[in-house]
């Protein structure tokens, strides 16, 4: 039988609660599947280590990882420390550590989920957005000097790199091309910014020539934020920077429900380091430590590491159990006005992947 060894990392927060209900997830699914196992280990990094040991992972904690198939993550953010400190000291440093280039991030409306969208049918909204996740404008160069004077400066360096531009697009275009509608948008910003971007806009059509069977376009990022309010329908693929994706996809996730329920991969896609999976939310320090966290968005990353690992079988059960779950307005947490916990939200989804087969596709 294939034996997985999956990393555990629930971080601060609701990080806590959400993580060790997905692994409760995967342990149900291996299990029920009879085809595979997975190896657990949890890694007690982020805030309570930081305040132990000064550093919120060990210095060699990325070998720690380095054998594992996957790495399922929380969150990064504890009230008591700074947020760079939390985001930089743990996340960013698997996600650069580990070249995890290409951030995923899928964005559909649920069964039974409510989207602020007015004009919108669940059906009408199946996005994948592609985040650039190692360089551009979070690559970590900058500095500051003149501290606390008056004449104080500071930078952040925005970096891009042909080669960093070039993997990112073609992943893209590759991702987009294995999508019904073979379609990508590629989100810029080249108007205003006249050297790096205009470079991403020269690469996008570069990289577009190897790919004549996908459609795509171009939009400035401001102008994205608008259509995706308005013509959600004319999205499918969407490529950006580190930061242009990482808004838009905190408003992606809005707009199909709730921050609560999105899902992400940082994936590595020449598969020389584990990959890592984790909702798109933070630690939410309005309730944690109170069992009130929506963990669809951890399961739901938990079906994008199933199917990272080809268990294909498996994410899709977990897909069914969610929706099933999702579609059941009784089982909704806060984040969705209802009054359902972390605890049974779980335990029906588990309930959900126990149904013998038969049953589950009569549900
Ligand atoms: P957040 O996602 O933690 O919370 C925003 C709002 O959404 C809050 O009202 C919260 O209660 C709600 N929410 C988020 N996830 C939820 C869930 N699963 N169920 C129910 N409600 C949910 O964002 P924030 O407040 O901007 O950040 C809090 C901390 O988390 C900060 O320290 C930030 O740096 C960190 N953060 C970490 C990551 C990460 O590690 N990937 C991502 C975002 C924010
Ligand atoms: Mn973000």
């Amino acid at each position: 039988m294939k034996s997985y060894a999956i990393a555990t990392i629930p971080g601060d927060g609701i990080g806590k609660e959400v993580v060790p209900a997905g692994a409760r997830v995967l342990q149900t699914l291996a299990h029920n599947s009879g085809r595979f196992r997975v190896e657990l280990e949890e890694f007690g990094w982020g805030g309570d280590w930081y305040r132990a040991h000064g550093v919120m992972m060990p210095p060699d904690g990325l070998d720690a990882l380095r054998g594992k198939d996957a790495i399922l993550f929380g969150s990064a953010g504890d009230p008591r420390i700074p947020d760079h400190i939390t985001l930089w000291g743990l996340r960013l440093k698997i996600c650069q550590g580990f070249d995890q280039y290409a951030n995923v991030r899928p964005t559909r409306i649920l069964p039974g989920i409510h989207s602020p969208l007015k004009r919108c049918a669940a059906k009408d909204l199946d996005w994948v957005i592609v985040r650039e996740n190692t360089e551009g404008e979070y690559a970590g160069v900058g500095g500051r000097a003149h501290q606390g004077h008056a004449i104080e400066v500071a930078t952040d360096v925005s970096i891009m790199t042909r080669a960093g531009v070039q993997r990112i697009l073609r992943f893209a275009f590759q991702l987009a091309r294995s999508r019904p509608r073979k379609q990508l948008t590629v989100v810029t910003k080249s108007n205003a910014q006249r050297h790096a971007m205009v470079m991403w806009d020269e690469v996008a059509l570069q990289v577009s020539n190897d790919f004549p069977d996908v459609r795509w376009d171009k939009e400035l990022v401001d102008a994205m934020t608008a259509r995706m309010v308005n013509r959600p329908t004319s999205i499918d693929t969407v490529v950006a920077t580190n930061l242009h994706a990482d808004i838009l996809s905190d408003l992606a996730a809005a707009l199909a429900g709730s921050l609560g329920l999105a899902p992400t991969g940082n994936i590595d896609p020449e598969r020389r380091y584990p990959s890592m999976f984790e909702p798109i939310h933070g630690s939410a320090f309005d309730i944690m430590g109170k069992g009130l966290a929506n963990p669809i968005g951890t399961f739901w990353s938990c079906v994008m590491l199933l199917e990272h690992l080809g268990e294909t079988d498996a994410a899709r059960t977990l897909m069914a159990a969610i929706e099933s779950v999702t579609a059941d307005r009784s089982l909704h947490t806060g984040d969705l006005g209802g009054t359902a916990t972390t605890q049974q939200v779980t335990d029906a989804v588990i309930e959900r992947i126990q149904r013998p087969a038969v049953a589950r596709a009569a549900a």
